[in-house]
């Protein structure tokens, strides 16, 4: 007889608390959590993690959403969705929080405390006076009903406490380091619900990813002090635990936490700043796994497909923000020219405040001009927002060149005159007005005027694109035309005629 393997669903929760815009940190558990459940068909599922409401910041849960969507972290499950599970989010789960708690209280594994926070204060400066470490000293196990019921008449603040064992270890596997152990004198009588009726993050989670039969919990490293809290409470109510998958750390370049010091953003500046999500994806999947070998540029699909959990590493991951530009760029270049246009169109539509094209640039932007411009520049981009500088003459009316940037430091003022007259002329005569053609003409007229190339070319530049740094200057000019060609290096011999 054949026994047929049942094989459990995985489902992986990302929990974000919604108190700012997501920094690259947290997205990147964000990541780590979609990978996994997409690389065995699980399910991926949102929960806003909303209780610690002295944080709560109205616009961060949309940034969050918009971070997601933008990376392309598609879920199954979460607050715009009816799922099985909904509400995904905590504030609107109350009622569950408080039945474990209650729960917690009959068994005997938790308790009404309603030591004041002038109490506690005075506690802690004791403490710190003797050199102890902070920490609660249990006393509300010792309050009657009586004294708590009298001191909710009186309108005190009351929460629940966890009675957390005084001695012995707690061990737990984390599925990237190993058996990780814990004395559990170093944990005090901990809070699972506070006096506003609101569960901590310690209660609520633990009550969540069993009410949602999470299978997985991927996150980061700084989670693992609070695990064996978190086991107490499963074991007192009774539930298997999920497998826990701590992600390392990320550090600056300098190994200390990473910060905006370090050069990161948040998700949504980089998106703002012209980052393609495929390359921040890939990028911050490197943080803290590799597919062991060195294979770095990976498409989605190839990471979901290589993806395990035990090259997750242990040590920190370090943040280097020139890598993220130099992957950037390789990304850039990977697109075909009209989707890399697609792409940069958006960059400069947004008015010009926001970063967009001049306001006097017409709008909508031309995008069969820009995908003309787009293969001559494509090799020079870190950003999509370097399109921006590098390329608006094409869409201006007229260009401002600075005289002192039009004469070559070679050259002087009349015989960048007399070299600017002669490409006049080769313009206005020219019958074939193609890149290759153009570059002919004006290398031949070079010679004839005894001047090297690039002394030639360098006044032609600047008066046609009004810059130093601009792409190839024949190709330019083809995209520009004739007339416009023209009407620009004729400014220019005004402006030096003056
Ligand atoms: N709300 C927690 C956070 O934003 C989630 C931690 C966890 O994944 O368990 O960090």
């Amino acid at each position: 007889m054949v026994e047929s393997k049942k094989i459990e669903q995985v489902n992986v929760r990302y929990a974000p608390s919604p108190t700012g815009i997501p920094h690259i940190g947290n997205i990147r558990t964000a990541i780590f959590d979609w990978i996994y459940s997409k690389s065995k068909n699980g399910q991926f599922i949102v929960r806003i993690e909303d209780t610690d409401r002295s944080r709560y910041d109205p616009h961060s849960e949309q940034s969050i959403f918009d971070s997601l969507q933008w990376l392309g972290l598609d879920w199954d499950q979460g607050p715009d969705k009816t799922g099985i599970n909904s509400p995904y989010v905590q504030s609107k789960r109350k009622h569950f929080y408080v039945e474990a708690a209650e729960k917690l209280v009959k068994s005997g594994h938790a308790y009404y405390d309603d030591t004041t926070p002038g109490e506690l204060e005075a506690l802690r400066k004791r403490q710190k006076a003797n050199g102890e470490p902070p920490r609660y000293d249990g006393r509300g196990r010792f309050r009657s009903e009586k004294d708590i019921s009298n001191s909710r008449d009186k309108g005190l603040p009351i929460v629940i406490r966890f009675k957390a064992p005084k001695t012995g270890n707690l061990e737990f596997y984390d599925e990237v380091r190993g058996k990780i152990s814990f004395n559990l004198s170093e944990i005090d009588d901990f809070v699972i619900l506070k006096s506003d009726g609101m569960p901590t993050y310690h209660l609520a989670h633990i009550v969540d990813d069993f009410e949602m039969g999470i299978t997985h919990v991927i996150r980061g490293e700084e989670w693992i002090p609070s695990t064996p809290k978190h086991q107490l409470i499963q074991t007192a109510l009774n539930i298997k635990p999920p497998k826990y998958v701590h992600v390392p750390l990320i550090f600056g370049k300098d190994k200390s936490k990473l910060s905006k010091r370090h050069g990161a953003k948040s998700v949504l500046e980089y998106r703002d700043e012209g980052y393609l999500p495929e390359a921040l994806f890939n990028y911050l999947v490197l943080l803290g796994w590799s597919p062991g070998d060195d294979t770095e540029i990976m498409d989605k699909s190839e990471i979901v497909k290589r993806f395990t959990i035990n090259r997750i590493s242990e040590s920190p991951a370090v943040f280097d923000p020139e890598k993220l530009e130099w992957m950037n760029g390789i990304y850039i270049r990977s697109l075909s020219t009209t989707n890399l246009a697609q792409r940069i169109l958006p960059y400069l539509e947004k008015p010009e405040k926001d970063g967009g094209f001049s306001d006097t640039i017409e709008r909508p932007i031309n995008s069969n001009l820009l995908i003309k411009i787009v293969p001559h520049i494509r090799e020079r981009l870190k950003t999509l927002l370097d399109v921006k500088e590098l390329i608006d003459f094409f869409y201006l009316e007229s260009v401002c060149p600075k005289i002192d940037e039009l004469v070559p430091k070679t050259m002087d003022t009349a015989s960048t005159v007399k070299c600017l007259y002669a490409s006049l002329n080769l313009i206005k005569n020219a019958k074939d007005f193609s890149a290759q053609c153009l570059e002919n003409i004006f290398r031949l007229q070079a010679e004839k005027l005894n001047l090297k190339p690039g002394q030639m070319f360098s006044p032609i530049r600047i008066s046609v694109t009004g810059k130093r740094i601009a792409p190839p200057l024949f190709e330019t000019l083809e995209i520009l035309g004739k007339e416009k060609s023209f009407q620009r290096i004729k400014n220019a011999i005004d402006m030096l005629e003056k």
